[in-house]
Protein backbone atom coordinates (compact mmCIF):
# COMPACT_ATOMS: atom_id res chain seq x y z
CA UNK A 1 0.00 0.00 0.00
CA UNK A 2 0.88 3.50 -0.74
CA UNK A 3 2.52 5.58 2.36
CA UNK A 4 -0.13 8.49 3.01
CA UNK A 5 1.77 12.01 4.10
CA UNK A 6 -0.32 13.89 6.53
CA UNK A 7 -2.97 15.87 4.29
CA UNK A 8 -1.40 19.09 6.11
CA UNK A 9 1.90 20.05 6.02
CA UNK A 10 3.34 20.75 9.65
CA UNK A 11 5.29 23.90 8.67
CA UNK A 12 4.36 25.99 5.72
CA UNK A 13 7.35 27.61 4.42
CA UNK A 14 5.86 30.78 2.67
CA UNK A 15 4.28 31.67 5.90
CA UNK A 16 7.07 30.72 8.05
CA UNK A 17 9.10 33.29 6.00
CA UNK A 18 6.80 35.99 6.27
CA UNK A 19 6.42 35.62 10.12
CA UNK A 20 10.15 35.39 10.59
CA UNK A 21 9.89 38.62 8.03
CA UNK A 22 7.53 40.13 10.03
CA UNK A 23 9.82 39.81 13.03
CA UNK A 24 12.90 41.85 11.78
CA UNK A 25 10.78 44.59 10.64
CA UNK A 26 9.16 45.01 14.18
CA UNK A 27 12.77 44.69 15.67
CA UNK A 28 13.67 47.71 13.61
CA UNK A 29 10.67 49.73 14.37
CA UNK A 30 11.26 48.53 18.52
CA UNK A 31 14.87 49.99 18.16
CA UNK A 32 13.87 53.41 16.45
CA UNK A 33 11.45 54.04 19.27
CA UNK A 34 13.39 52.55 22.09
CA UNK A 35 16.89 53.71 21.54
CA UNK A 36 19.43 51.15 23.64
CA UNK A 37 17.13 48.47 23.23
CA UNK A 38 19.13 45.12 22.41
CA UNK A 39 18.18 42.46 20.69
CA UNK A 40 18.34 38.90 21.43
CA UNK A 41 16.04 36.17 19.18
CA UNK A 42 13.13 36.46 17.44
CA UNK A 43 11.65 33.19 15.69
CA UNK A 44 8.55 32.14 13.61
CA UNK A 45 6.04 30.36 15.38
CA UNK A 46 3.15 28.27 14.84
CA UNK A 47 1.15 30.74 14.99
CA UNK A 48 3.05 34.05 14.34
CA UNK A 49 6.33 35.11 15.59
CA UNK A 50 8.15 37.01 18.79
CA UNK A 51 11.57 38.63 19.82
CA UNK A 52 13.36 39.18 22.29
CA UNK A 53 14.39 42.36 23.83
CA UNK A 54 16.35 43.66 26.23
CA UNK A 55 15.20 47.27 27.39
CA UNK A 56 15.36 49.39 30.37
CA UNK A 57 12.08 50.39 30.13
CA UNK A 58 9.15 48.25 30.03
CA UNK A 59 6.84 47.59 26.71
CA UNK A 60 3.49 47.75 27.02
CA UNK A 61 0.37 47.28 24.48
CA UNK A 62 -0.03 51.16 24.52
CA UNK A 63 3.47 50.93 22.49
CA UNK A 64 1.74 48.31 19.69
CA UNK A 65 -0.17 51.45 17.70
CA UNK A 66 2.60 53.31 17.09
CA UNK A 67 4.91 50.46 16.52
CA UNK A 68 2.11 48.83 13.75
CA UNK A 69 2.19 52.09 12.47
CA UNK A 70 6.14 52.35 11.69
CA UNK A 71 6.21 48.66 10.57
CA UNK A 72 3.42 49.40 8.31
CA UNK A 73 5.55 52.20 6.34
CA UNK A 74 8.72 49.66 6.00
CA UNK A 75 6.11 46.86 4.86
CA UNK A 76 4.78 50.00 2.35
CA UNK A 77 8.58 50.53 1.01
CA UNK A 78 9.05 47.27 0.19
CA UNK A 79 12.98 47.15 1.16
CA UNK A 80 14.63 43.96 0.19
CA UNK A 81 16.00 41.61 2.49
CA UNK A 82 19.61 40.95 1.71
CA UNK A 83 21.29 38.37 2.83
CA UNK A 84 24.64 38.73 3.05
CA UNK A 85 27.72 36.15 4.39
CA UNK A 86 30.78 37.46 6.54
CA UNK A 87 33.24 35.84 8.17
CA UNK A 88 32.97 35.14 12.33
CA UNK A 89 35.36 37.73 12.70
CA UNK A 90 33.33 40.36 11.04
CA UNK A 91 30.21 39.51 12.56
CA UNK A 92 32.19 39.41 15.83
CA UNK A 93 33.31 43.10 15.08
CA UNK A 94 30.03 44.27 13.69
CA UNK A 95 27.78 43.60 16.89
CA UNK A 96 30.07 44.14 19.07
CA UNK A 97 30.23 48.24 17.88
CA UNK A 98 26.51 47.77 17.53
CA UNK A 99 26.76 47.07 21.14
CA UNK A 100 24.61 43.71 20.37
CA UNK A 101 25.55 41.38 23.54
CA UNK A 102 23.08 38.70 23.05
CA UNK A 103 24.02 38.59 19.35
CA UNK A 104 28.25 38.42 20.38
CA UNK A 105 27.08 35.68 23.11
CA UNK A 106 25.21 34.14 19.85
CA UNK A 107 28.22 34.29 17.17
CA UNK A 108 30.29 32.47 20.51
CA UNK A 109 28.37 29.77 20.50
CA UNK A 110 28.55 28.95 16.62
CA UNK A 111 31.31 26.58 15.04
CA UNK A 112 30.97 27.68 11.88
CA UNK A 113 32.98 30.51 10.66
CA UNK A 114 31.14 31.46 7.99
CA UNK A 115 28.17 33.84 9.32
CA UNK A 116 24.94 35.01 7.47
CA UNK A 117 23.10 38.77 8.09
CA UNK A 118 20.16 39.48 6.87
CA UNK A 119 19.82 43.24 6.29
CA UNK A 120 17.29 45.45 5.24
CA UNK A 121 17.21 49.60 5.59
CA UNK A 122 19.99 50.32 8.83
CA UNK A 123 18.46 47.30 9.78
CA UNK A 124 20.77 44.22 10.04
CA UNK A 125 20.12 40.22 12.18
CA UNK A 126 22.54 37.46 12.85
CA UNK A 127 20.27 34.91 10.95
CA UNK A 128 20.25 31.66 8.88
CA UNK A 129 17.12 32.98 7.03
CA UNK A 130 14.91 32.23 4.63
CA UNK A 131 13.47 35.12 4.69
CA UNK A 132 10.35 36.98 2.31
CA UNK A 133 12.10 38.63 -0.54
CA UNK A 134 11.02 41.67 0.37
CA UNK A 135 9.54 43.59 3.23
CA UNK A 136 6.03 44.10 1.19
CA UNK A 137 5.57 40.24 1.54
CA UNK A 138 4.43 40.70 4.71
CA UNK A 139 0.65 41.40 3.82
CA UNK A 140 -1.45 41.59 7.18
CA UNK A 141 -0.14 41.49 10.56
CA UNK A 142 -0.60 42.11 14.24
CA UNK A 143 1.30 42.86 17.40
CA UNK A 144 -0.65 40.88 20.48
CA UNK A 145 1.35 40.96 23.65
CA UNK A 146 3.78 41.26 25.87
CA UNK A 147 5.66 39.08 27.99
CA UNK A 148 8.67 38.40 30.16
CA UNK A 149 11.16 35.68 28.73
CA UNK A 150 14.64 34.28 30.48
CA UNK A 151 17.28 34.85 27.78
CA UNK A 152 17.84 31.31 26.36
CA UNK A 153 14.87 30.01 28.83
CA UNK A 154 16.76 29.83 31.64
CA UNK A 155 15.97 31.42 34.93
CA UNK A 156 19.21 32.12 36.57
CA UNK A 157 19.65 34.46 33.09
CA UNK A 158 18.35 37.67 32.80
CA UNK A 159 14.68 38.38 32.11
CA UNK A 160 13.79 40.19 28.86
CA UNK A 161 11.12 41.87 27.06
CA UNK A 162 9.11 39.43 24.73
CA UNK A 163 6.98 40.65 22.04
CA UNK A 164 4.17 38.56 20.38
CA UNK A 165 2.70 38.74 17.16
CA UNK A 166 1.19 37.38 14.09
CA UNK A 167 0.90 37.97 10.33
CA UNK A 168 -0.88 36.23 7.50
CA UNK A 169 -1.19 36.31 3.57
CA UNK A 170 -4.17 38.17 3.79
CA UNK A 171 -6.42 40.34 5.97
CA UNK A 172 -9.29 38.06 5.96
CA UNK A 173 -7.07 35.06 7.55
CA UNK A 174 -6.13 37.72 9.79
CA UNK A 175 -9.32 38.60 11.00
CA UNK A 176 -10.23 35.14 11.56
CA UNK A 177 -7.50 34.38 13.72
CA UNK A 178 -8.05 37.72 15.96
CA UNK A 179 -11.60 36.13 16.76
CA UNK A 180 -10.30 33.33 17.30
CA UNK A 181 -8.10 34.10 19.50
CA UNK A 182 -11.15 36.87 21.28
CA UNK A 183 -12.79 33.48 21.38
CA UNK A 184 -10.05 31.20 22.88
CA UNK A 185 -9.96 33.94 26.02
CA UNK A 186 -13.24 33.90 26.51
CA UNK A 187 -12.55 30.27 26.94
CA UNK A 188 -9.87 30.18 28.62
CA UNK A 189 -9.89 26.81 31.10
CA UNK A 190 -8.25 29.24 34.05
CA UNK A 191 -10.74 32.16 33.74
CA UNK A 192 -13.51 29.06 33.07
CA UNK A 193 -12.29 26.74 35.97
CA UNK A 194 -12.56 29.87 38.62
CA UNK A 195 -16.17 31.28 37.35
CA UNK A 196 -17.03 27.43 37.71
CA UNK A 197 -15.48 26.72 40.92
CA UNK A 198 -13.90 23.36 39.21
CA UNK A 199 -10.77 23.52 40.47
CA UNK A 200 -7.26 26.08 41.85
CA UNK A 201 -3.69 26.31 42.10
CA UNK A 202 -1.80 27.52 45.13
CA UNK A 203 1.81 29.23 45.45
CA UNK A 204 1.79 28.06 49.11
CA UNK A 205 0.66 24.34 48.35
CA UNK A 206 3.08 24.49 45.17
CA UNK A 207 3.30 25.68 41.69
CA UNK A 208 1.94 23.12 38.43
CA UNK A 209 -0.31 21.25 41.61
CA UNK A 210 -3.79 21.19 41.03
CA UNK A 211 -6.51 21.42 43.97
CA UNK A 212 -9.86 19.94 42.53
CA UNK A 213 -12.73 21.71 44.22
CA UNK A 214 -15.88 19.37 44.53
CA UNK A 215 -17.66 20.39 40.59
CA UNK A 216 -14.17 20.14 38.92
CA UNK A 217 -13.25 16.50 41.37
CA UNK A 218 -16.92 15.13 40.34
CA UNK A 219 -15.93 16.02 36.34
CA UNK A 220 -12.84 13.95 36.95
CA UNK A 221 -14.41 11.00 38.24
CA UNK A 222 -16.67 11.27 35.26
CA UNK A 223 -14.26 10.99 33.27
CA UNK A 224 -12.42 8.15 34.79
CA UNK A 225 -15.77 5.88 35.25
CA UNK A 226 -16.22 6.23 31.61
CA UNK A 227 -12.29 5.24 31.17
CA UNK A 228 -12.35 2.04 33.46
CA UNK A 229 -15.89 1.09 31.73
CA UNK A 230 -14.15 1.29 28.12
CA UNK A 231 -11.11 -0.63 29.20
CA UNK A 232 -12.62 -3.58 30.62
CA UNK A 233 -14.75 -3.56 27.66
CA UNK A 234 -12.02 -3.51 25.75
CA UNK A 235 -10.38 -6.38 27.86
CA UNK A 236 -7.64 -4.29 29.77
CA UNK A 237 -7.36 -5.22 33.55
CA UNK A 238 -7.56 -2.31 36.35
CA UNK A 239 -3.78 -2.29 38.28
CA UNK A 240 -2.36 0.22 41.03
CA UNK A 241 1.19 0.69 41.59
CA UNK A 242 3.11 2.78 44.61
CA UNK A 243 4.16 6.58 44.14
CA UNK A 244 7.25 5.90 45.22
CA UNK A 245 9.65 3.36 44.29
CA UNK A 246 13.70 2.69 45.50
CA UNK A 247 15.79 4.36 43.31
CA UNK A 248 17.86 1.30 42.20
CA UNK A 249 14.76 0.10 40.12
CA UNK A 250 14.64 3.69 38.34
CA UNK A 251 18.72 2.72 37.87
CA UNK A 252 17.47 -0.53 36.24
CA UNK A 253 14.77 0.50 33.90
CA UNK A 254 17.36 3.68 32.70
CA UNK A 255 14.83 6.26 33.93
CA UNK A 256 17.31 7.75 36.09
CA UNK A 257 19.72 8.16 33.67
CA UNK A 258 17.94 9.40 31.04
CA UNK A 259 15.02 11.63 33.12
CA UNK A 260 16.56 12.48 36.27
CA UNK A 261 16.44 16.16 35.91
CA UNK A 262 12.24 16.01 35.81
CA UNK A 263 12.30 13.54 38.75
CA UNK A 264 11.52 14.08 42.16
CA UNK A 265 13.96 11.77 44.88
CA UNK A 266 13.25 10.70 48.50
CA UNK A 267 14.88 9.07 51.25
CA UNK A 268 13.68 7.18 53.72
CA UNK A 269 15.62 5.45 56.53
CA UNK A 270 18.34 5.53 54.30
CA UNK A 271 17.32 4.15 51.59
CA UNK A 272 16.69 6.53 49.00
CA UNK A 273 13.16 6.36 47.02
CA UNK A 274 12.01 8.24 43.75
CA UNK A 275 8.37 9.54 42.87
CA UNK A 276 6.93 7.91 39.73
CA UNK A 277 7.18 9.74 37.05
CA UNK A 278 5.91 7.04 34.72
CA UNK A 279 4.02 4.03 36.20
CA UNK A 280 5.92 1.00 33.96
CA UNK A 281 7.53 -0.56 36.56
CA UNK A 282 5.13 -1.39 38.79
CA UNK A 283 3.33 -3.54 35.81
CA UNK A 284 6.36 -4.96 34.50
CA UNK A 285 6.55 -6.32 38.56
CA UNK A 286 3.40 -7.91 37.92
CA UNK A 287 4.06 -9.62 34.66
CA UNK A 288 7.27 -10.51 36.66
CA UNK A 289 5.29 -12.30 39.63
CA UNK A 290 4.42 -15.29 38.19
CA UNK A 291 5.74 -17.22 35.17
CA UNK A 292 4.05 -16.75 31.98
CA UNK A 293 2.89 -18.91 28.87
CA UNK A 294 2.39 -17.73 25.66
CA UNK A 295 -1.63 -18.26 25.81
CA UNK A 296 -1.70 -15.79 28.64
CA UNK A 297 -0.21 -13.08 26.33
CA UNK A 298 -1.61 -10.64 25.57
CA UNK A 299 -1.84 -8.97 28.94
CA UNK A 300 -3.00 -5.46 29.29
CA UNK A 301 -2.60 -3.34 32.60
CA UNK A 302 -4.29 -0.29 32.89
CA UNK A 303 -3.82 2.06 35.55
CA UNK A 304 -5.30 6.01 36.33
CA UNK A 305 -1.58 6.53 37.18
CA UNK A 306 -0.69 9.81 39.32
CA UNK A 307 2.79 10.57 38.44
CA UNK A 308 5.40 13.51 38.79
CA UNK A 309 7.41 15.44 36.72
CA UNK A 310 9.83 18.35 37.62
CA UNK A 311 8.46 21.24 35.17
CA UNK A 312 10.34 24.14 34.88
CA UNK A 313 8.35 26.91 36.38
CA UNK A 314 8.43 29.10 33.62
CA UNK A 315 6.20 26.69 31.14
CA UNK A 316 3.84 25.77 33.38
CA UNK A 317 0.08 26.89 32.72
CA UNK A 318 -2.94 26.14 34.37
CA UNK A 319 -4.03 22.83 34.12
CA UNK A 320 -1.97 22.27 30.39
CA UNK A 321 1.70 22.08 31.63
CA UNK A 322 1.52 21.01 35.60
CA UNK A 323 3.98 18.60 38.12
CA UNK A 324 1.49 16.18 39.31
CA UNK A 325 -1.24 14.56 37.48
CA UNK A 326 -3.00 11.46 36.30
CA UNK A 327 -2.29 9.33 33.36
CA UNK A 328 -4.75 6.91 31.86
CA UNK A 329 -1.59 4.96 31.00
CA UNK A 330 -1.90 1.02 30.31
CA UNK A 331 1.24 -1.39 29.70
CA UNK A 332 0.28 -3.89 26.94
CA UNK A 333 2.99 -7.15 27.21
CA UNK A 334 2.68 -8.96 24.09
CA UNK A 335 4.18 -11.66 21.65
CA UNK A 336 5.64 -10.30 18.44
CA UNK A 337 3.60 -11.74 16.39
CA UNK A 338 0.40 -10.05 18.47
CA UNK A 339 2.51 -6.65 18.10
CA UNK A 340 0.59 -5.36 14.89
CA UNK A 341 -3.59 -6.12 16.57
CA UNK A 342 -2.40 -5.04 19.25
CA UNK A 343 -1.34 -1.39 17.93
CA UNK A 344 -4.19 -1.47 16.03
CA UNK A 345 -6.23 -2.06 18.98
CA UNK A 346 -5.46 1.19 20.58
CA UNK A 347 -5.65 3.04 17.31
CA UNK A 348 -9.63 1.89 17.30
CA UNK A 349 -9.70 2.57 20.85
CA UNK A 350 -8.20 6.19 20.15
CA UNK A 351 -10.45 6.79 17.47
CA UNK A 352 -13.53 5.83 19.34
CA UNK A 353 -13.03 7.60 22.27
CA UNK A 354 -12.13 11.06 20.28
CA UNK A 355 -15.60 10.53 18.43
CA UNK A 356 -17.11 10.73 21.92
CA UNK A 357 -15.90 14.22 22.07
CA UNK A 358 -16.35 15.24 18.85
CA UNK A 359 -12.97 15.24 18.59
CA UNK A 360 -10.99 15.10 14.99
CA UNK A 361 -7.04 14.37 15.01
CA UNK A 362 -3.75 13.41 13.41
CA UNK A 363 -1.47 11.26 13.41
CA UNK A 364 2.58 11.49 14.09
CA UNK A 365 5.13 8.81 14.37
CA UNK A 366 8.19 9.93 16.30
CA UNK A 367 11.60 8.06 15.61
CA UNK A 368 14.91 7.23 17.93
CA UNK A 369 16.19 10.49 19.54
CA UNK A 370 19.91 11.13 20.19
CA UNK A 371 20.12 10.30 23.78
CA UNK A 372 17.93 6.61 23.84
CA UNK A 373 18.83 2.85 25.01
CA UNK A 374 18.71 -0.13 22.97
CA UNK A 375 19.92 -1.56 20.42
CA UNK A 376 19.54 -0.72 16.41
CA UNK A 377 18.00 -3.51 15.06
CA UNK A 378 15.45 -3.68 18.32
CA UNK A 379 13.99 -0.21 17.03
CA UNK A 380 14.26 -0.79 13.50
CA UNK A 381 11.76 -3.29 14.55
CA UNK A 382 9.56 -1.34 16.68
CA UNK A 383 9.61 1.52 14.22
CA UNK A 384 8.59 -0.90 11.67
CA UNK A 385 5.79 -2.20 13.32
CA UNK A 386 3.76 1.38 14.27
CA UNK A 387 4.49 2.30 10.60
CA UNK A 388 3.02 -0.99 9.17
CA UNK A 389 0.08 -0.67 11.18
CA UNK A 390 -0.44 2.83 9.68
CA UNK A 391 0.39 1.67 6.57
CA UNK A 392 -2.00 -1.57 6.16
CA UNK A 393 -4.88 0.33 7.77
CA UNK A 394 -4.27 3.65 5.30
CA UNK A 395 -4.05 6.46 7.88
CA UNK A 396 -1.72 9.00 7.05
CA UNK A 397 0.81 10.50 8.77
CA UNK A 398 3.77 12.35 9.73
CA UNK A 399 6.87 11.70 10.25
CA UNK A 400 9.19 13.47 13.48
CA UNK A 401 12.80 12.66 13.09
CA UNK A 402 14.38 12.01 16.49
CA UNK A 403 11.63 12.80 18.65
CA UNK A 404 10.75 9.14 19.65
CA UNK A 405 11.13 8.67 23.83
CA UNK A 406 14.39 7.31 25.00
CA UNK A 407 13.55 3.78 25.20
CA UNK A 408 11.31 3.39 21.70
CA UNK A 409 9.69 4.83 18.78
CA UNK A 410 5.87 6.29 19.05
CA UNK A 411 2.91 7.18 16.96
CA UNK A 412 1.46 10.98 18.75
CA UNK A 413 -2.18 11.72 18.17
CA UNK A 414 -2.57 15.01 17.63
CA UNK A 415 -6.34 16.06 18.31
CA UNK A 416 -8.13 19.57 16.84
CA UNK A 417 -10.59 21.35 19.54
CA UNK A 418 -13.42 23.79 18.64
CA UNK A 419 -11.54 26.35 17.99
CA UNK A 420 -9.22 24.38 15.27
CA UNK A 421 -6.18 24.45 17.77
CA UNK A 422 -4.40 21.07 18.12
CA UNK A 423 -3.20 19.62 21.05
CA UNK A 424 -1.15 16.45 21.65
CA UNK A 425 -2.75 13.72 23.83
CA UNK A 426 -2.82 10.20 23.09
CA UNK A 427 0.36 8.24 21.89
CA UNK A 428 1.52 4.58 21.76
CA UNK A 429 5.27 3.74 22.34
CA UNK A 430 6.67 0.40 21.48
CA UNK A 431 9.12 -0.50 23.57
CA UNK A 432 11.77 -3.56 23.52
CA UNK A 433 14.66 -2.41 25.73
CA UNK A 434 12.14 -2.32 29.12
CA UNK A 435 11.57 -6.31 28.78
CA UNK A 436 15.39 -6.80 28.28
CA UNK A 437 16.16 -4.97 31.44
CA UNK A 438 13.87 -6.20 33.03
CA UNK A 439 14.07 -9.91 32.15
CA UNK A 440 10.85 -10.23 31.81
CA UNK A 441 9.60 -13.71 29.59
CA UNK A 442 7.15 -15.84 28.48
CA UNK A 443 6.78 -19.79 27.70
CA UNK A 444 6.61 -20.28 24.02
CA UNK A 445 4.64 -23.56 22.37
CA UNK A 446 7.87 -24.53 21.71
CA UNK A 447 8.77 -25.11 25.62
CA UNK A 448 11.56 -22.47 25.32
CA UNK A 449 11.80 -19.01 27.10
CA UNK A 450 11.29 -15.52 25.01
CA UNK A 451 11.30 -12.24 25.45
CA UNK A 452 7.63 -9.83 25.16
CA UNK A 453 7.24 -6.77 23.53
CA UNK A 454 5.97 -3.94 25.15
CA UNK A 455 3.59 -1.40 24.49
CA UNK A 456 3.49 1.96 26.55
CA UNK A 457 0.05 4.17 25.79
CA UNK A 458 -2.20 6.49 26.59
CA UNK A 459 -5.65 7.75 25.29
CA UNK A 460 -6.60 11.20 27.07
CA UNK A 461 -3.17 11.21 27.94
CA UNK A 462 -3.13 13.91 31.35
CA UNK A 463 -6.48 13.36 33.23
CA UNK A 464 -5.12 17.19 34.11
CA UNK A 465 -4.44 18.49 30.37
CA UNK A 466 -7.38 16.83 28.99
CA UNK A 467 -9.66 18.06 31.11
CA UNK A 468 -8.32 21.80 30.52
CA UNK A 469 -8.46 20.74 26.82
CA UNK A 470 -12.13 19.81 27.41
CA UNK A 471 -12.97 23.20 29.49
CA UNK A 472 -11.73 25.06 26.48
CA UNK A 473 -13.74 22.79 23.76
CA UNK A 474 -17.10 22.56 25.27
CA UNK A 475 -16.50 26.29 26.45
CA UNK A 476 -17.34 25.26 30.23
CA UNK A 477 -21.12 23.59 28.20
CA UNK A 478 -20.19 20.33 28.97
CA UNK A 479 -22.68 17.90 27.31
CA UNK A 480 -24.73 16.54 30.08
CA UNK A 481 -23.18 13.35 30.57
CA UNK A 482 -20.08 15.31 31.73
CA UNK A 483 -21.62 18.30 33.73
CA UNK A 484 -20.77 18.18 37.26
CA UNK A 485 -24.11 20.04 37.50
CA UNK A 486 -26.82 18.52 35.44
CA UNK A 487 -29.92 20.41 36.78
CA UNK A 488 -30.69 23.17 39.00
CA UNK A 489 -34.16 23.83 41.08
CA UNK A 490 -35.29 27.44 41.14
CA UNK A 491 -38.25 28.83 42.83
CA UNK A 492 -40.41 31.65 42.42
CA UNK A 493 -41.27 32.66 46.21
CA UNK A 494 -40.59 31.18 48.97
CA UNK A 495 -44.16 29.37 49.29
CA UNK A 496 -42.48 26.89 46.51
CA UNK A 497 -39.74 25.58 48.72
CA UNK A 498 -41.71 22.43 49.82
CA UNK A 499 -42.74 21.30 46.89
CA UNK A 500 -38.93 22.42 45.22
CA UNK A 501 -37.55 20.15 48.09
CA UNK A 502 -39.93 17.02 47.26
CA UNK A 503 -38.55 17.58 43.33
CA UNK A 504 -34.82 17.78 44.60
CA UNK A 505 -35.09 14.64 46.06
CA UNK A 506 -36.40 12.55 43.87
CA UNK A 507 -33.83 13.76 41.35
CA UNK A 508 -31.32 12.77 44.29
CA UNK A 509 -32.56 9.43 44.72
CA UNK A 510 -32.36 9.03 40.16
CA UNK A 511 -28.68 9.83 40.40
CA UNK A 512 -29.19 13.34 38.48
CA UNK A 513 -26.50 15.83 39.62
CA UNK A 514 -28.82 18.18 41.08
CA UNK A 515 -28.44 22.01 42.85
CA UNK A 516 -31.20 23.88 44.30
CA UNK A 517 -31.55 28.04 43.88
CA UNK A 518 -34.40 28.57 47.12
CA UNK A 519 -32.82 31.86 47.64
CA UNK A 520 -35.15 34.58 47.82
CA UNK A 521 -34.32 36.56 44.56
CA UNK A 522 -35.73 37.30 41.54
CA UNK A 523 -36.43 34.39 38.66
CA UNK A 524 -34.95 36.53 36.18
CA UNK A 525 -31.59 36.86 37.92
CA UNK A 526 -31.51 32.89 39.20
CA UNK A 527 -31.83 31.91 35.40
CA UNK A 528 -29.09 34.38 34.56
CA UNK A 529 -26.64 32.92 37.33
CA UNK A 530 -27.60 29.31 36.36
CA UNK A 531 -26.71 30.05 32.47
CA UNK A 532 -23.65 31.41 33.49
CA UNK A 533 -22.78 28.23 35.35
CA UNK A 534 -24.00 26.76 32.11
CA UNK A 535 -25.88 24.24 33.67
CA UNK A 536 -28.12 21.98 31.55
CA UNK A 537 -31.36 21.92 33.01
CA UNK A 538 -33.10 25.00 35.10
CA UNK A 539 -36.35 24.11 36.69
CA UNK A 540 -38.57 26.42 37.36
CA UNK A 541 -40.86 25.91 40.23
CA UNK A 542 -43.44 28.36 40.83
CA UNK A 543 -47.36 28.40 42.06
CA UNK A 544 -48.78 26.75 38.71
CA UNK A 545 -46.28 24.56 38.79
CA UNK A 546 -47.16 23.36 42.75
CA UNK A 547 -50.35 23.08 42.10
CA UNK A 548 -50.53 21.04 38.41
CA UNK A 549 -47.56 18.78 40.08
CA UNK A 550 -45.20 19.72 37.25
CA UNK A 551 -42.18 21.29 36.66
CA UNK A 552 -40.86 23.81 34.49
CA UNK A 553 -37.92 22.95 33.08
CA UNK A 554 -35.56 25.34 30.50
CA UNK A 555 -32.41 24.69 28.58
CA UNK A 556 -28.95 26.94 29.45
CA UNK A 557 -29.93 27.71 25.46
CA UNK A 558 -32.84 29.52 26.54
CA UNK A 559 -35.30 26.80 25.23
CA UNK A 560 -37.93 26.53 27.09
CA UNK A 561 -39.34 23.36 27.69
CA UNK A 562 -43.09 24.21 28.99
CA UNK A 563 -44.40 22.62 32.28
CA UNK A 564 -44.52 18.64 32.13
CA UNK A 565 -45.11 15.64 34.64
CA UNK A 566 -41.87 15.05 36.39
CA UNK A 567 -41.74 11.26 35.21
CA UNK A 568 -41.89 13.21 31.59
CA UNK A 569 -38.82 14.83 32.71
CA UNK A 570 -37.13 12.39 34.54
CA UNK A 571 -37.44 9.79 31.50
CA UNK A 572 -36.12 12.91 29.11
CA UNK A 573 -33.27 13.17 31.16
CA UNK A 574 -32.51 9.80 31.45
CA UNK A 575 -32.68 9.05 28.26
CA UNK A 576 -30.13 12.36 27.67
CA UNK A 577 -27.52 12.06 30.26
CA UNK A 578 -26.42 7.74 28.76
CA UNK A 579 -22.56 7.82 29.27
CA UNK A 580 -21.90 7.19 25.11
CA UNK A 581 -20.21 4.20 24.78
CA UNK A 582 -17.40 4.22 22.28
CA UNK A 583 -18.11 1.32 19.58
CA UNK A 584 -16.17 -1.39 19.95
CA UNK A 585 -13.32 -2.41 17.94
CA UNK A 586 -13.74 -4.44 14.08
CA UNK A 587 -12.70 -8.08 15.08
CA UNK A 588 -10.63 -8.41 12.13
ZN1 LIG B 1 15.92 36.52 10.05
ZN1 LIG C 1 5.14 3.32 30.41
Amino acid sequence: MVRHPAAKKKEDDSLVKLRHSASHVMAQAVQEFFPGVKLSIGPSTDDGFYYDFDYEGTFSPDDFPKLEARMKEIIDQDLPFIREEISKEEALNLFKKRGELYKVELLQAIEDEHITLYRHDDFVDLCRGPHAPSTGGIKAFKLLSVAGAYWRGDEHNKMLQRIYGTAFPTQKELDAYLAMLEEAKRRDHRRLGQELDLFSIHEEAGAGLIIYHPKGALLRSILEDFERREHLRRGYQIVIGPQILKLDLWKQSGHFDNYKDYMYFTQVEDQEYALKPMNCLAHMLIYKSRQRSYRDLPLRYFELGTVHRHERSGVLHGLLRVREFTQDDAHILCRPDQLHDEIRGILTFVKDVMDVFDFSYELEVSTRPEKSIGSDADWEMATKALMDVLIQDDLAYEVNEGEGAFYGPKIDVKLQDALGRQWQCATIQCDLTMPERFDLSYIGSDGEKHRPVMLHRVILGAMERFIGILIEHYGGAFPLWLAPVQAVILTVTDRNIPYGEGIYQRLCEEGIRVEQDFRNEKLGLKIREAQLQKIPYMLVIGDKEQETKTIAPRRRDGTDLQGMEFEKFLALIHNERKIPEASLPQRR
